[in-house]
């Protein structure tokens, strides 16, 4: 059975280049019927942080992506990681360092100024048991390093994604896997980790291939079976720089792209597609569609660039970003996207507890009328402000066109306004009769009446049928907001 984890280090938000390991790990294990772990790698303690955590775990569940264990946490194991490392020890598969700080630099220094590459040179591997003994009782603090094997061979292994991959031993050098503080390392913990929870594949970025021949290593010392490894290429900015919240800020956070109106599957499918495809390039994945075409075959090993638009940084350059956001904001049951669209309304503080209520039937007639023109989310709260607030502002280019120039309406707003208060049905019927009558009594063209008025209504030049428009904001709104387009 499949077994894979995601294991962020919890040192900030969950940014996109998380989310997309994150969504291969889920989606194989989906696809496989197998286990997805989620477990958190805080043993970085300085670093980590509460806040983090709760963010990660919310991006998880925002996106979907849901875990079958977890989150655990590795900071809990450090008990285990250390017994590893004893066995280690007492197998020879591990010896201690007594090398001070001192003396390492010292050797690291020698080394930069030959221009060679600096690799611990195993003075302490060939310390005899009495030496060691002796160091021991003296109290001098040790490291615990790794025995690397000896000879011309190394590390061979193949990678899913970026095929075989050697490194030779004499390139590796004696790593440390405990500190002299007793803190184990992270390469330990990890590997420790994921040996105990049985993962059978390691699905991560391109970034932890550098670990993996250390890795292997210990997996080997300690006789345990490797898993397969597939690592993803990276997300890259437009410098070709990984991306990083260090450098990047709140804008690759998962959490960004929620605020600016990205659905969560509509972000899945996108960040899927930076670095995975399929041979005839679809675009559109439902859930189940994406779990049964995924697979390794399509994952590139170049590194996708990832950016924001210059003239609007709310979105990626990816022009895909956007078309399908706006193919699952319109196409999607209207049920569905109602509580993103709520989660902008009340972000906006104009969400009405009744749209869950007795208007519930009007709040989904009304998402569903006006999405046809919309991409994000937010759309609801800019472009669609008027059909939930009275408080609203009109494009000003609109109203110079369509309002402004046509003096005639100032005197023939009001008696729309009056004809539709009076009316005994409104409806359809009425207001296509009202609208012709005016135009017909004031010779103005019933194109200047009508722009106008959905100008006034709705602060947009553009949006669904005019008809439609008034018989959704009702005759009351409807009335009120034209007598007051004139005073
Ligand atoms: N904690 C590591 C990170 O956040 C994960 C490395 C791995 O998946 O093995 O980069």
């Amino acid at each position: 059975k499949v077994v894979v984890r995601f294991a962020p280090s919890p040192t900030g938000y969950l940014h996109v280049g998380g989310a997309r390991t994150a969504i291969f790990n889920w989606l194989y294990a989906r696809k496989t019927g197998g286990k997805f772990i989620l477990r958190i790698e805080d043993t970085d303690t300085e670093r980590s942080v509460e806040d983090a955590i709760g963010e990660i775990l919310d991006g998880l569940r925002w996106m979907g992506l849901d875990w079958d264990q977890g989150p655990d946490f590795q900071s809990r194991h450090i008990g285990e990681h250390r017994e590893a490392a004893r066995k280690l020890l007492a197998s020879g598969r591990a010896y201690k360092c007594f090398c001070s700080k001192e003396d390492l630099d010292r050797k690291r220094e020698t080394a930069r100024q030959n221009k060679e590459t600096f690799r611990y040179d195993g003075t302490c591997r060939q310390l005899s048991p009495d030496e060691i003994a002796e160091k021991e009782a003296s109290g001098l603090p040790f490291t615990v390093r790794l025995k690397v094997p000896d000879g011309s061979d190394g590390v061979r292994f193949t990678d899913a994604v970026y095929g075989t991959i050697e490194k030779k031993y004499a390139d590796i050098e004696d790593f440390v896997i405990v500190r002299s503080n007793g803190q184990p390392l992270y390469m330990l913990s990890n590997a420790v980790d994921d040996i105990r929870d049985g993962v059978t594949h390691i699905i991560r970025g391109q970034d932890g291939l550098a670990n993996t021949p250390k890795q292997i290593l210990i997996y080997d010392a300690l006789g345990a079976p490797l898993p397969v490894f597939a690592h993803m290429s990276l997300a890259l900015d437009p410098n070709r720089a990984k991306i990083s919240k260090r450098k990047h800020g709140e804008k690759v956070a998962v959490r960004y792209y929620r605020e600016q109106g990205f659905l969560p599957w509509a972000l899945v499918n996108f960040l899927v597609l930076l670095g995975w495809s399929t041979p005839e390039s679809r675009e559109i994945f439902s859930k189940e569609e994406l779990i049964s075409a995924f697979s390794f075959e399509g994952i590139s090993r170049n590194n996708p660039v990832f950016d924001l638009r210059k003239d609007d940084p709310r979105f990626f350059t990816d022009p895909r970003a956007l078309s399908i956001n706006a193919h699952y904001l319109r196409t999607l049951p209207v049920e569905e996207i109602a509580p993103f669209v709520k989660e902008q309304l009340e972000n906006a503080g104009i969400w009405d507890t009744a749209f869950e209520g007795e208007e519930r039937e009007w709040f989904l007639k009304t998402t569903d009328l006006i999405r046809s023109r919309f991409q994000v989310t937010t759309d609801f709260v800019t472009l669609g402000r008027a059909y939930f607030s009275d408080d609203y502002p009109i494009d000003p280019k609109a109203l110079r066109k369509n309002v402004l120039k046509h003096r005639e309406l100032a005197e023939w707003l009001p008696v729309l306004a009056n004809g539709i208060t009076e009316m005994e049905e409104y409806g359809q019927a009425s207001l296509e009769a009202i609208c012709q009558a005016v135009p017909e009594e004031s010779g103005m063209k019933p194109g200047v009446l009508m722009n106008g008025v959905r100008t006034i209504l709705t602060g947009q030049a553009v949006g669904p049928g005019f008809f439609e428009i008034l018989e959704i904001l009702g005759p009351q709104t409807v009335a009120d907001r034209l007598a007051r387009a004139v005073t």
